[in-house]
């Protein structure tokens, strides 16, 4: 049995606000360390369960917050940026199913920790043939693209609640109440761990019963930044369109394209070195 773990860190139990978030924080490097634990949790879960091949995304700012030195022996990590397939690169249709750690709400959530889709700086909303996804469904449709099914994700209440109608067949495991964007009602890690190792014991048991579910067709993704020359330099791009001053649309034959077209219009910026 193989499966992909796509890892966030604004869904980690104790894990609130900025000074945890990145490494210019003072509490980053304590961050780091729960996050590599619920990690470690779920790998070991998944093991017993009868995981044989693991792959871990470190999805979460630099790419470099998982400890790869505590990762067990077998175990593959993705670091670091760019990807095409972004959160779920590495991700192929050799995986028996997907599980989504540490995932925060979208940013068209009025609740929610860290609420926010793929960059809180300049990303107002993200749409998917019309719909407003979040990251957890962006990247449900990357797995069901490759008919890979996301059998469990964790998180505050708010994403575990947001994913209810696009992901319903998934087990959640919510690991801290929302209260604000920088406050929560946490588990300890301890407990957290405990929600953590059952749900994803149960989502292994009831794997045959979550069926993944793609975007057939052509895909239309609607970005919407926060700033104007985003947008107005993406519609340079012949198969880009402005729709208003703050929103283009991509066409993409499917996901994969689209979430390369994403990753670009995210990451390129021409001081980019080396
Ligand atoms: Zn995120």
């Amino acid at each position: 049995m193989k499966i992909y773990i796509s890892a966030d860190m604004e869904g980690v139990a104790g894990v609130v606000t900025d000074a945890q978030l990145g490494p210019e924080g003072f509490a980053w490097r304590d961050a780091c360390e729960l996050y590599t634990e619920e990690v470690l949790a779920v790998i070991d879960e998944l093991r017993s369960a009868g995981a044989t091949d693991i792959t871990v995304s470190d999805s979460h700012g630099t790419g470099l917050n998982l400890k790869i030195e505590r990762m067990p022996a077998g175990v593959r990590l993705v670091q670091s940026w760019p990807r095409r397939l972004g959160m779920m690169e590495g991700i192929d249709a050799s995986y028996d199913g997907a599980i989504l750690l540490g995932y925060h709400a979208g940013s068209h959530n009025p609740r929610g920790v860290r609420a926010h889709t793929m960059s809180s700086a300049n990303v107002f909303d993200v749409a998917l043939n019309g719909a407003k996804v979040c990251e957890a469904e962006l990247s449900g449709y990357i797995a069901a693209h490759f008919k890979v099914p996301i059998l469990m994700l964790s998180g505050d209440d708010a994403i575990c609640a947001e994913i209810a109608a696009s992901l319903p067949e998934c087990e959640t495991a919510v690991v801290k109440h929302a209260i604000s964007y920088h406050s929560a009602d946490s588990l300890t890690p301890a407990d957290a761990i405990g929600v953590l190792r059952t749900a994803t014991r149960r989502a292994i048991d009831r794997r045959s019963e979550i069926q993944p579910r793609a975007l057939t067709g052509a895909v239309t993704m609607d970005i919407t930044f926060k700033n104007h020359r985003p947008t107005e330099l993406l519609a340079y791009l012949p198969n880009v369109e402005q729709l208003d001053a703050h929103r283009v649309r991509f066409v993409g034959q499917d996901i994969t394209e689209v979430s390369s077209f994403f990753e670009f219009a995210l990451n390129y910026s021409p001081d980019l070195k080396p």
